[in-house]
């Protein structure tokens, strides 16, 4: 946690913590689908825009609101916005400023579901995307002129090919396109894509932001402007709401967040320096080894890969681990592994994982927080298997 220290973060963390009903520490959930008005006059002010209060909850709700107004103060952001899911919020996002024969520009190894939105629904709509390895910036110089819109992913959440974002939303700055970013994976704890010049940041809240596994949603930052068209072009006809409760499930959440991420990055980088050692393994793919980070990154997370050499028989492995799990999804609090393998057993065409960058001898850990040496144990064990 270099750029940013706890105090800072708590300061943002805790912003918008007005009084609350009863004096409760913990902000209550509007859990209500509407809200209803005192009179005439006041629901005719309010359908004329001449006051601000909450209508319905697809719209507007308080508990959601200060969720919003938490993550854009986090992410050094004008406003934010809550959805139902990451894909919402990058649905959402894109559709918003993309249209038919519109070109997007995007790293490649994108997250699986965004490279499908794009795949599938973008191409039927007749919106071609271009990937590009983002670590190329002579490669994404020529793929950008005439883009409508640059989509980032820094650190890629599978082969972690970490990108210098400042320079890439510079070069897309010159030539006029709008700049979007997954942050999920660095968190604004250890990235703030805003400060580097990006236009939008985006969530799956679902992951580090949330932390506990117990809640699926996403989030967009950026300028009041860029907002306020996702708010008026596609978010009230696409509908990927998020709940007011699990916008209180976040707010939880990001109260450790900090905390949670100095745990991920320590016992990550322990483990993947531990198994780098070992002969059974071929490469470690994590973005804090080697030849340090990209600038405006300034710390790592708990997600990375490593390649097994060919002889190694990955699903017995897998099957003798004990506290790595097998389950996709990451950011909480357990440890969860993926072994690249099945992820290519999928179909092919735009579910393949060879568009991941993904080798049938990688695995993807997500280290949580029982702690590096219960992990090392648990991993040594199944070596040993
Ligand atoms: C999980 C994930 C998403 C999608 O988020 P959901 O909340 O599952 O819709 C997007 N980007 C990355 C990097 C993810 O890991």
């Amino acid at each position: 946690m270099t750029d940013m220290e706890g105090a800072d973060l708590f300061r943002l963390i805790a912003a918008h913590d007005g009084a609350h009903a009863f004096d409760a520490v913990v902000p209550p959930i509007a859990q209500t689908s509407l809200f209803t008005f005192s009179s005439f006059a006041e629901m005719e002010e309010t359908y004329l825009g001449q006051r601000t209060r909450p209508v319905y909850s697809r719209g507007l709700n308080p508990t959601v609101r200060l969720f919003e107004e938490k993550l854009a103060a986090l992410e050094g952001a004008e406003d934010a916005m809550g959805f139902a899911s990451g894909m919402a919020a990058i649905s959402s996002a894109v559709l918003a400023f993309a249209s038919p024969g519109d070109r997007i520009v995007a790293v490649r190894h994108v997250y699986p579901d965004a490279y499908r939105l794009f795949e599938i629904l973008l191409k039927r709509m007749r919106i071609d995307v271009t990937y590009v390895d983002g670590r190329d910036e002579e490669a994404v110089a020529k793929a950008l002129p005439g883009a409508k819109l640059f989509y980032m992913e820094s650190p890629t959440s599978w082969v972690m090919e970490a990108h210098d974002v400042g320079a890439l939303a510079a070069l897309a700055k010159r030539h006029g396109v709008l700049t979007m970013i997954d942050n999920s994976w660095a968190t604004p704890v250890f990235q703030r894509p805003i400060s580097l010049g990006v236009d939008l940041v985006i969530h799956s809240a679902s992951k580090y932001l949330g932390g506990h596994s117990d809640v699926v949603a996403g989030v967009v930052a950026g300028s009041k402007a860029l907002i306020r068209e996702i708010r008026a072009e596609t978010y009230p006809y696409l509908g990927g709401k998020m709940s007011p409760f699990d916008a209180w499930l976040l707010i939880r959440g990001l109260r450790t967040l900090p905390i949670r991420m100095k745990a991920h990055e320590a016992d990550a980088l322990a483990i993947a320096r531990w198994i780098g050692e070992r002969p059974e393994v071929a490469s470690v793919q994590h973005p804090g080894l080697g030849n340090g980070l990209p600038p405006g990154l300034s710390g790592t997370s708990g997600l990375f890969s490593f390649t097994f050499h060919d002889e190694i028989d990955v699903p017995r492995f897998v099957d003798a681990l004990k506290l790595f799990k097998l389950g996709v999804s990451w950011g909480g609090h357990e440890s969860l592994c993926v072994p690249g393998q099945v992820v290519l057993s999928q179909n092919q065409g735009p579910n393949s994982g060879h568009a991941f960058g993904i080798s049938a001898k990688s695995v993807r850990l997500h280290v949580g927080l029982e702690g590096a040496a219960n992990l090392i144990a648990d991993l040594d064990a199944a070596l040993a298997a």
